[in-house]
């Protein structure tokens, strides 16, 4: 079947297609746009590298543990989620902090370790998800697609493929960084190839540590960056789920503070979806931002500078939150004691009676209440109880996006 006589390219021109992007993933020969327009569906073939990074898991029934290997593991989990927050999201996707165009390419190569495709596509979709959070045109929003399309069903999408260079033209004018775009595995590859290399040294010069170079490959490579990617992906499932809202923003974004320490600080997600232009998610000093830290040291050697402050501002307008839904916490809290529903219990039956008989006398039909909302927030519930809705946020503020 030839694309003259379907608007769907046939299956083996779509498996061919997938297999040379695996190496080069701008190739796209019926067009990124109409690709990135297909309607959601599974590329099997395409997705096969990131199946195989699962798959390599089980690699160790058969290479087996070490002390050294399960540290490692631990470590490069976070020395890449670093990266993967520092560097994909705060630099790459909104350019809170400044370096040099030799820093930022270096950068680009830590983050390419993190196996999560190259920045700008990285920085593409991301800023796509706050121009859309919880929209229908958000790619991952668990509110629109449920929570296992969110969290690892979104990436493996055929349309979610394509880098949209207009979308991030400020990276795309850089033509290092576009190749690193390009051709994403070999990053991955050279650092999986690091890791056998390293545990063999490791075997021939320190045999007392017990790991060899399949066993870093496992732990170094294939269990630390699946439990990255899982980490990573927490932060478009969970955090549009679970957690406090303090800021009353038009998606659902949420504060966890375990998905902060999971996280390096970007559990503070409704904070970010406030307001994105500063460094730091953590907004105030209670609030443990690890990325934010290792940025400020990063900035003492001169590798990065410029490291963006919270404005007052929204700090202010934080604290007004968090008493306006203390506020109405503690009226909700009031509502549901026991002494009170005790009250409650003789009133009620006889309330009910009169209205029951003056319903039937009259004949009118009792109004039905709205459903509650879905993802209601304290702040609708002060609504509901007559207190004051905390005061209308003011415009969203300007992010750093270009496009
Ligand atoms: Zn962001
Ligand atoms: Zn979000």
């Amino acid at each position: 079947m030839s694309d003259s006589v379907s608007s769907r390219p046939s299956f083996f021109r779509r498996a061919a297609t997938a297999v040379t992007q695996w190496i080069d993933s701008d190739y796209c020969p019926e067009g990124a746009e109409k690709m990135r327009n297909e309607p959601d569906r599974v590329d099997w073939v395409r997705v096969m590298p990131f199946v195989v990074l699962h798959l390599g898991c089980f690699g160790v029934i058969w290479v087996g543990v070490s002390a050294f290997a399960a540290w490692a593991a631990v470590a490069l989990y976070f020395i890449r989620m670093f990266a993967v927050t520092g560097i994909h999201h705060r630099y790459f996707s909104h350019k809170t902090y400044s370096t040099s165009r030799a820093g930022q390419f270096f950068l680009a190569l830590w983050a390419g370790t993190t196996v999560q495709r190259g920045s700008l596509w990285w920085a593409y979709h991301h800023r796509h998800h706050h121009q859309h959070s919880d929209d229908p045109e958000d790619a991952h929003s668990p509110h629109v697609h449920g929570f296992i399309w969110s969290h690892i069903g979104w990436i493996t999408s055929r349309r979610n493929f394509p880098t949209d260079y207009s979308k991030v033209k400020d990276l795309a004018k850089f033509p290092e960084l576009v190749w690193l775009n390009r051709f994403d595995l070999l990053v991955p590859i050279a650092y999986a190839f690091s890791m056998f290399g390293f545990g063999a040294l490791l075997e021939h010069y320190a045999p007392g540590l017990g790991t060899n170079g399949w066993q870093m490959l496992v732990w170094g490579f294939f269990i630390s960056t699946t439990a990255l990617f899982h980490g990573t992906a927490c932060i478009n499932s969970f955090t549009h789920l679970w957690g406090k809202r303090r800021f009353n923003t038009t998606d659902d974004s949420r504060n966890s503070f375990i998905l902060a320490l999971v996280c390096l600080g970007e559990g503070w997600h409704n904070n970010h979806h406030r307001y994105q232009s500063c460094t730091r998610n953590g907004f105030y000093w209670w609030e443990i931002d690890p990325t934010y830290y290792g940025l400020k040291m990063l900035s003492w050697t001169g590798l990065i500078w410029g490291l963006k402050d919270v404005p007052q501002s929204i700090l202010e307008e934080g604290m007004r939150a968090e008493h306006q839904n203390s506020v109405a916490a503690a009226q909700a809290s009031t509502l549901t004691r026991p002494e009170n529903a005790s009250s409650l219990r003789h009133v009620l039956p006889a309330a009910a009676a009169i209205a029951v008989a003056t319903v039937n006398a009259s004949g009118t039909q009792i109004p039905q209440k709205p459903a509650a909302g879905v993802h209601k927030d304290v702040s609708e519930l002060a609504h509901e109880l007559g207190q004051a809705k905390p005061a209308a946020q003011p415009p969203a503020a300007p992010t750093d996006r270009t496009a």
